[in-house]
């Protein structure tokens, strides 16, 4: 499998060469050529497997510049019961006679993005081994990402993680999973200042490339391709576990912010996968509702986006919505690279044409948008009727889903987080506290690992020079 930018300027890239890299160099992002196709034997024969298993037949669909014994070892040692808690890994569990939950957070941060991060810390230790380098990877983060990444890298060889988080604005669950990690290789730093001014600083320090040539400065935030391909994996692995046979359709329900998690479940669509439709659920930073509805596209500026009870959806552009524009428009470069390649306040202000709003529905999306007060009635209301509790974005999930339900047909809403993670809407909202695994029963009493640092480029260059292994 060969890869190419949704902007046209990169070509025949593979696998291992894209998997350290973010944009791609004409800042497009990264995309198979072509997507493998699935059949109704191979599908048949797919059902029978483990999680593991299923990982390992899609994502050798789109590596063939690994090894395929090292991969089917990478992955067998990602996706097992003590990591993610079941042998199903992604159990799917029933709300009523039209909708599932697929639980995406079983795993040690209780957030989906463990599925694509564990297997991206394995792969990032092998890969980097094979061709003796190092990575320093810095990031910023306002909860999940950041703590995927690090439970993910911990204690792995040739790696370094720097992250940013805004000082004292996590919860303080998230906190005390981040900061708790006592590993050399993990370094938190809490800047004096907003989640903005965190990624400003990520963006000034990448701009500089003599500093990120020197310092084999990476990323790892959600435009990677190898973190997309994880997550296709789940949506096989939840439409075998909600079907009988390969002649159902289901429809999946999906809680978004920057449309990596749905955009996975567009691939899996692609590939054959019986999927009816994708329902794409936002929160109040509706960018992508109002595009699925209008066709028109607004990024919004940073001091509009809103924060929010369900704040890993809050976000102002979504980062791998072009890979979808890139599909929808036939694959146009060019078109995508005018329509996404100059800088606010022209980037990524468009209106699609008729016909091109008109393909969207053999796409299968669909959306939908939950408020504050949705969200609130939605996780009451599932406690109430069915004793289950469910975290805000999942909550937005179910809201949605409800809106877009078709007689006969199942809908699978991913559950993005657990109820604990966000423990203070669920309390209000059920007057219970949410259930608390035993592994992290003192978690807010151990001590931390945290650095304070002044809201500045220079200083967390510094800090990275001083750190890092170089
Ligand atoms: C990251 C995240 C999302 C949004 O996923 P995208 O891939 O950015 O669309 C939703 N819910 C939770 C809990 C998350 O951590």
């Amino acid at each position: 499998m060969r890869y190419v930018s949704t902007r046209g300027g990169s070509v025949d890239r593979r696998f291992s060469e894209i998997l350290l890299e973010g944009l791609a160099p004409d800042g497009g992002l990264y995309m198979p050529t072509a997507y493998p196709k699935i059949d109704d034997a191979t599908l048949r024969r797919w059902r029978g497997l483990s999680y593991a298993e299923l990982a390992f037949e899609i994502l050798s669909l789109y590596i063939d510049d690994i090894p395929a014994d090292a991969l089917r070892t990478i992955i067998a040692n990602t996706y097992t019961p003590e990591i993610f808690g079941s042998t199903q890994i992604t159990p799917l569990r029933k709300l009523d006679d039209s909708i599932s939950l697929l639980n995406l957070s079983d795993g040690p941060t209780f957030a989906f993005k463990d599925m694509a991060m564990q297997l991206l810390g394995n792969l990032f230790e092998v890969e980097l081994e094979r061709r003796g380098l190092q990575l320093n990877i810095l990031g910023a983060t306002s909860g999940d990402t950041g703590s995927a990444a690090e439970y993910a890298m911990r204690g792995k060889r040739n790696v370094q993680v720097f992250m940013l988080s805004p000082h004292g604005r996590m919860s303080p669950f998230q906190q005390a999973q981040m900061f708790s990690l006592q590993d050399e290789n993990i370094h938190n730093l809490a800047v004096e200042g907003s989640f903005d001014t965190c990624q400003d600083i990520v963006k000034a320090v990448s701009a500089d490339l003599g500093f990120k040539r020197q310092y084999s400065i990476g990323t790892v935030n959600s435009i990677n391709w190898a973190r997309l391909l994880a997550q296709v994996v789940y949506y096989f692995a939840g439409y075998f576990q909600a079907t009988t046979d390969n002649s159902e359709r289901v429809s999946f329900c999906v809680p978004s912010g920057n449309f990596g998690n749905i955009c996975a479940g567009h691939v899996a669509r692609m590939m054959g996968l019986p999927i009816e439709n994708l329902v794409l659920a936002t929160n109040e930073n509706d960018v992508l509702n109002e595009f699925f509805k209008t066709g028109r596209y607004r990024v919004r500026t940073s001091r509009e986006a809103m924060i929010t009870s369900s704040p890993s959806m809050d976000i102002s552009k979504a980062s791998n919505f072009e890979r979808f524009v890139f599909d929808l428009l036939g694959r146009d470069a060019q078109r995508v690279a005018q329509m996404f390649g100059t800088e606010l306040p022209r980037y990524g202000q468009f209106t699609l044409e008729e016909h091109a709003f008109a393909q969207i529905a053999s796409y299968g999306f669909v959306s939908g948008k939950s408020t504050h007060a949705d969200r609130l009635q939605t996780i009451s209301d599932t406690w109430e009727r069915h004793r289950m509790m469910i975290d805000p974005h999942t909550a937005d999930g179910v809201k949605v889903a409800r809106e877009h339900l078709r007689p006969g047909k199942r809908t699978i809403v991913l559950e993005t987080a657990l109820p604990l993670k966000f423990d203070e809407i669920v309390r209000q909202a059920t007057g219970q506290d949410a259930p608390r695994p035993p592994s992290v029963a003192d978690l807010e009493q151990r001590p931390r690992r945290c650095r304070v640092i002044e809201p500045s480029a220079d200083k967390v260059m510094a800090y990275i020079a001083q750190h890092c292994n170089c």
